[in-house]
């Protein structure tokens, strides 16, 4: 269907001559006075949408999924109040041997990383900085994700993932740190085990080491980026969370397409997960 597009010859708020084709599309004129407001409401609008196909993908699974949504005996409406219900993107690509080049580009971006490494840990200025960006991470790699996250970013499979293409977030500064950390390891025993962590097959067009049950690297082996991303539909769930509460998480992950799965993670963190039957 192509949809017809309508230029506007006034600003709607102030009522100005429009001259550019971009502002007659927009409606409004380039002032800040118009456009900043414009573009809040615009922003606001699409939040609506979105919030409302993802109500409606809601509505779709409670029927499709009923018992994932209400505890035996109980109805929905109590059932609801047991649990929280988050929406997630998601990703049913298929998993595959990596191609030749993608495993050449991997392994290319790995040695430029270790090379440059080396040459940060002779650099005591370079060193202080590194203490500084990394100094955090040994506890924060060893705790596990919170309830909705393990259960969101399950159900999802890991659609941020794609962007870890064929360098995984792994860098230069990254490798100088582990290099730091075990004063036994070298550039050729770290580019090696990393060698040796890539998966058979991995997830189509996603990173190198996006495996069949998600990330195949341990949170120590990957990036800060890796294990502090959250994605803006994960970060609702994040400050809905409360330790120690007794709620199930109910995760719904979905495509351009329609729902792809729903996955359900009570306070002990017992997952049931299920596909839908497709858009
Ligand atoms: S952070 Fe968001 S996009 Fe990434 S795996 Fe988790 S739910 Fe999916
Ligand atoms: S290294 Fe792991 S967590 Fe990071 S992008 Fe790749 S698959 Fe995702
Ligand atoms: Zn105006």
């Amino acid at each position: 269907m192509v949809r017809k597009v309508e230029l506007k010859s006034r600003c709607s708020r102030c009522g100005g001559h429009l001259e550019s084709v971009l502002d007659q599309l927009e409606g409004v004129c380039s002032q800040l006075s118009c456009r900043g407001p414009h573009l809040v409401e615009k922003r606001r609008q699409a939040e609506r949408e979105k919030r409302e196909a993802w109500a409606a993908t809601i509505e779709e699974l409670k029927k499709a999924f009923p018992e994932l949504l209400t505890d035996q005996g109980r109805d929905e409406v109590a059932s609801e109040q047991q649990a929280h219900v988050s929406l997630v993107p998601g990703t049913d690509s298929p998993l595959v041997p990596l191609p030749p080049d993608r495993h050449e580009q991997f392994l290319a971006h790995l040695d430029v990383i270790c090379r440059e490494a080396v040459r940060l840990c002779d650099d005591p200025k370079k060193v202080n900085s590194l203490m500084t960006e990394y100094g955090h991470r040994g506890s924060a790699t060893k705790d596990s994700p919170i309830l909705p996250v393990l259960n969101g970013c399950s159900t999802c499979r890991g659609y941020c993932c794609r962007n870890g293409g064929d360098h995984a977030f792994l860098d230069a500064s990254f490798v100088a740190w582990q290099l730091l950390c075990d004063p036994c390891s070298t550039a050729e025993s770290v580019r090696n085990a990393y060698i040796h962590r890539l998966p058979d097959v991995s997830v189509e067009g996603s990173c190198v080491f996006h495996g069949s049950q998600g990330c195949v690297l341990s949170r120590a082996e990957r990036n800060n980026v890796c294990n502090n991303f959250h994605c803006f539909e994960l970060q609702d769930a994040i400050e809905q969370h409360s330790e120690g509460e007794s709620r199930a998480w109910i995760a719904v992950a979905r495509s351009d397409t329609g729902a792809l799965r729903v996955g359900k993670m009570d306070s002990s963190g017992n997952q049931t997960r299920r596909e839908t039957s497709g858009p």
